[in-house]
């Protein structure tokens, strides 16, 4: 259930709305937008009368909620969320975008790359140290010695550092070293990760999972916010589908419809959805387009050397070359990067 609180309520009131709303047993979150504070009530009462909270002084509109996810839910918080980062915000107007290698494979290799990004204008290194392989033969990632690399490299360039995490008892060694923790497609529905990631105090990317629906997404979503963590930005990254000539199918309309549904930012990341380097630019001109919030790009200096998805990875050039053409796309949309 969603409480609007009216504009001209006072903190008492809302106070208490509050305590009647916890006597009748549901859980609150409240947010203070800039128009209005909204209150999200939790609890599963399919018999609760909504009249009981709708005659409360301080209430403006009382409104049961029938998507499954509430607080990641458009009608819980009307304006975009937004996550501040020192220098950098990640949604609103500006489009942020996030670049570097698959995965971190030497110093030498995360500093070169760490340069490129930074001359090309962008705030957020990427790079994994645990690395989610289809088979266990391929470069499972250089741990805990990776994160060193890869906040080390960042530092050099006044970057941030986003980088996943696979498992819970690897948390509290990679938000030491990360300013963004990733949650990867296979881990989307990972309940129990995602819990604990809701307790953390960093942001935390929600890539999509390999064949999830947008529904299911925004649950997943849910699991982190209702933990606590309010910073949770989304990426779609290409889904299952019987297309083979790409790696996944990119769910292009995914980022419209996100928009509707939520109020969390979503990015999108080309390079694994089509997993072709040369599809890259298009689709991630298309992402801008379609208004995503921020864009993820594998980018390496070495492609037929890296040690995951070469073959999706932009050379330095052609991604300095893509960064100028999304200028103009989002200029074009009335944003900005
Ligand atoms: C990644 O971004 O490094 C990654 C493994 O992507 P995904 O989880 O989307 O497959
Ligand atoms: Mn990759």
């Amino acid at each position: 259930m969603v409480i609007v609180i009216s504009k001209h309520a006072t903190e008492h009131e809302i106070k208490n709305i509050v305590l009647r709303l916890e006597d009748e047993g549901f859980k609150i979150h409240r947010s203070d937008g800039e128009q209005r504070t909204i209150i999200g009530a939790i609890g599963v009462k399919p018999n609760f009368d909504t009249r009981k909270i709708k005659i409360l002084d301080g209430v403006a509109d009382v409104y049961r909620i029938t998507a499954p996810f509430k607080l990641a839910s458009r009608s819980f918080k009307e304006d975009n969320s937004t996550i501040v980062l020192k220098d950098t915000v990640i949604g609103g107007n500006k489009i942020s975008m996030i670049a570097g290698p698959c995965a971190i494979e030497s110093e030498k290799q995360i500093f070169h790359l760490a340069k490129i990004v930074a001359e090309a204008g962008v705030k957020i290194l990427r790079g994994g140290a645990f690395k989610p392989r289809s088979s266990p033969y391929s470069f499972q990632g250089l741990g805990i010695d990776g994160l060193k690399l890869i906040r080390k490299a960042a530092d050099a360039y006044g970057l941030h550092v986003i980088t996943e995490v696979l498992q819970i008892n690897q948390i509290d060694e990679v938000c030491k070293y990360a300013d963004i923790i990733q949650l990867g497609a296979r881990n989307m529905q990972n309940f129990a990760l995602l819990k604990e990631v809701g307790k953390v105090n960093k942001p935390v990317m929600l890539k999509r999972g390999l064949s999830a629906t947008i529904e299911e997404w925004l649950m997943s979503a849910e699991y982190i916010l209702s933990n606590g963590n309010k910073n949770v930005f989304l990426c779609e990254r290409g889904i299952r589908t019987f297309e083979t000539y790409t790696r996944n199918t990119f769910d292009l309309s995914a980022i419209p419809v996100v928009h509707e549904k939520s109020h969390l930012p979503v990015f999108a990341d080309p390079s694994h959805a089509v997993g072709l380097r040369d599809k890259v630019p298009p689709m991630a001109r298309a992402a801008v387009a379609a208004g995503a919030d921020g864009l993820m790009i594998e980018i390496h200096n070495e492609p037929e050397k890296a040690l995951s998805d070469g073959p999706q990875a932009l050379l330095p050039e052609q991604f300095s070359t893509l960064m100028e053409e999304l200028k103009l796309i989002a200029s074009a949309i009335g944003r900005s990067f």
